[in-house]
């Protein structure tokens, strides 16, 4: 079978990751989360005491090294060497990775190690920009969607079984804000590639969802 680039883009908490790692799985592929680059890269720049100026993080990118590994819980973003899976998840690090990845050069930087791991093809990547400005001639481009009250009940019950103790209407003005940012920014916008499959998936079970995005892969694949 030949071996394709997968571009999985959509909004934040519209299940991308879990059916780009299904996809992954069930191909043989690699799987690469762009958000846990940003997330990360925003770690680093809480953590250097730059929450408040991010722009200042561009001079010191390159001592910034990330990484996967392989743990038995799954693929883990590293930071330098240290395993931050545990600390990239929170509402305020996403918030961070949404304004951090406003920043052109921040961008470019991780742009460029993201188009490096897909040298070899059989990659499945998910994001923001990875049809549009990554990958543009991706064998197979998905744009997952859904609508911002079901995204944000995921996301609540996401957070909650994380011990956090989120309001619910924090969440969803949180998830609309997201969504306005990345829409809108200058850089890189999300927005669907013209030739991208859309799957909304307000009204599907994930298995539902899984059948049929095996299927537009089987077919690209043939
Ligand atoms: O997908 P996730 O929610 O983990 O991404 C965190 C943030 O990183 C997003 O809100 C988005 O602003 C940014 N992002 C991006 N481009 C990507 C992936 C994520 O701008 N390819």
């Amino acid at each position: 079978m030949k071996q394709i680039i997968v571009a999985v883009d959509g909004y934040s908490s519209c299940g991308k990751s879990t059916i780009a790692k299904a996809l992954a799985k069930y191909a043989g592929y690699t799987y690469v989360d762009t958000g846990a680059m940003y997330r990360a890269t925003a770690l680093y720049a809480q953590r250097a005491g730059l929450a408040g100026k991010l722009e200042e993080v561009v001079p010191i990118l390159n001592n910034i090294l990330i990484g996967f590994i392989h743990t038995a819980e799954g693929q883990h973003v590293t930071l330098n060497g240290e395993d931050v899976e545990a600390y990239i998840r929170t509402l305020e690090i996403g918030n961070l990775a949404s304004q951090i990845s406003t920043i052109k050069e921040v961008r470019s930087f991780l742009v460029a190690q993201q188009q490096a791991m897909g040298e070899k093809k059989g990659i499945v990547m998910d994001g923001r920009d990875i049809g549009t400005v990554v990958f543009p001639n991706a064998e197979l481009k998905l744009f997952l969607t859904a609508s911002p009250e079901v995204r944000a009940e995921r996301r609540f019950k996401e957070l909650q079984a994380k011990g956090e103790s989120p309001i619910f209407e924090d969440v969803l003005r949180d998830t609309n804000d997201r969504d306005y940012r990345d829409t809108h920014r200058a850089e890189s916008p999300l927005c669907q590639a013209e030739d991208a499959v859309v799957v909304d998936n307000s009204e599907m079970t994930r298995e539902e969802q899984m059948a049929k995005i095996i299927e537009i892969f089987d077919r690209a694949t043939r």
